[in-house]
């Protein structure tokens, strides 16, 4: 590993947010990996740290009640990610650097530490796998290989999520992605009250595309449409590709009016491009539905739906335009009111 590389504090925490691995997400990998941590060297606790800026945060632990996270000035694996080898200490009561340490002085009561860092494919550490023992204790040589190992299998799950967010052909974000910040943007956005708009895009008459021009062609408009809808947005939009040809994009801070002109500025710049394919000059329209969060006391899942209503309506209207779904009431109308028909279109 480069040297250089380990006292690039900026570049290194730049690594730790590429992997996007700071919100819980998955973690029943690094569960599986923390459990074999503790069997096969034989220690009660064992965890997958992160070191962030000031904060060391768990992905897992075993054996650590259930502490998410601590200061790093109090991390051992902030000194485990300060090298490349294993780090050791054999009875922290007894070393300077640990022995006032609030986990050493109070629970859980370390007193031997064994850790491997987590190294990027570009040379960052990023965190530490690491064994830890209440009891005094000398790790030997053979369980520091061993650790190294699984560090290994750690580094390459965080690599495997990352791509598993990420659409191959568009560069958008993949279904489960997109699907994890909706989640996340409608709680940040209910617990602040704050508007944020979900719109829904879906390609019209796909299939005729592909028909008379076949699928690379079909492939090559989907790569255009994405790259329009990526260069319209600002840099907190959050896009993805829920599915062949549907995408979808997430505004926060956007109320529903916003929300419907940048959706326009998208569909105008789409309606006016034309794809180059082998010779062959192709156009595509695409129809948008808006729907601004629903109240708190609904679901990310609903919010998903009322976007694609509003995408049904704009497509029943006759395609090649935005159509913007009306928030939902909290108290429901009489039976047969306009109040609860979802979109409403211009
Ligand atoms: P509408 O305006 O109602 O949306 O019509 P449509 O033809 O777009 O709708 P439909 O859902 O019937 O067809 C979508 C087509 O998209 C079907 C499939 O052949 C094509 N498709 C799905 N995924 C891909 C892909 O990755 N690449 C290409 N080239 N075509 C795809
Ligand atoms: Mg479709
Ligand atoms: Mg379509």
């Amino acid at each position: 590993m480069d040297k250089d590389k380990l006292g690039d504090e900026e570049a290194r925490l730049a690594a730790l947010r590429r992997y996007e691995i700071r919100e819980p997400g998955e973690t029943r990998p690094f569960q599986r990996i923390v459990d074999l941590v503790q069997q096969v060297i034989g220690v009660p606790m064992a965890a997958v740290s992160l070191i962030d800026a000031d904060t060391q945060l768990f992905k897992a632990t075993r054996g650590l009640a259930g502490i998410t996270q601590t200061a790093r000035s109090e991390a051992f694996c902030n000194h485990t990610i300060a090298q490349t080898e294993a780090f050791a200490v054999s009875d922290a009561r007894l070393d300077p650097r640990f022995a006032d340490n609030p986990m050493v002085t109070g629970s859980p009561h370390i007193r031997s530490y064994l850790g491997v860092p987590l190294t990027t494919p570009d040379g960052y550490n990023v965190g530490s796998l690491c064994a830890i023992d209440d009891e005094p204790r000398q790790f030997d040589r053979a369980q520091g290989e061993i650790m190294k190992k699984l560090a290994e299998i750690v580094v390459e799950q965080f690599e495997l999520q990352q791509i598993a967010r990420q659409d191959a052909l568009t560069g958008a974000l993949t279904r489960r992605g997109f699907f994890a910040e909706v989640e996340k943007e409608f709680r940040r956005a209910s617990r602040y009250d704050r508007p944020s708009t979900l719109v829904a895009i879906d390609v019209d008459h796909f299939k005729s595309i592909n028909d008379r021009y076949g699928h690379p062609a079909g492939d090559a408009v989907l790569v255009s449409i994405a790259n329009a809808c990526m260069a319209n947005m600002r840099r907190s939009d959050v896009f993805g590709r829920l599915g062949g040809e549907e995408f979808a994009l997430l505004l926060p801070e956007t109320d529903a009016e916003e929300a419907r002109e940048a959706a326009e500025r998208i569909r105008r710049t789409i309606e006016s491009t034309i794809v180059q394919v082998g010779g062959i000059e192709v156009r595509a329209t695409v129809s948008m539905g808006a729907a601004p969060r629903p109240s708190s006391g609904e679901t990310a899942a609903t919010w998903l739906a009322e976007a694609d209503i509003a995408l049904y309506e704009a497509k029943q209207f006759g395609r090649n335009r935005v159509a913007v779904g009306r928030a939902r009431r909290p108290v429901a109308s009489p039976a047969g009111a306009s109040d609860d028909r979802p979109a409403h279109l211009h």
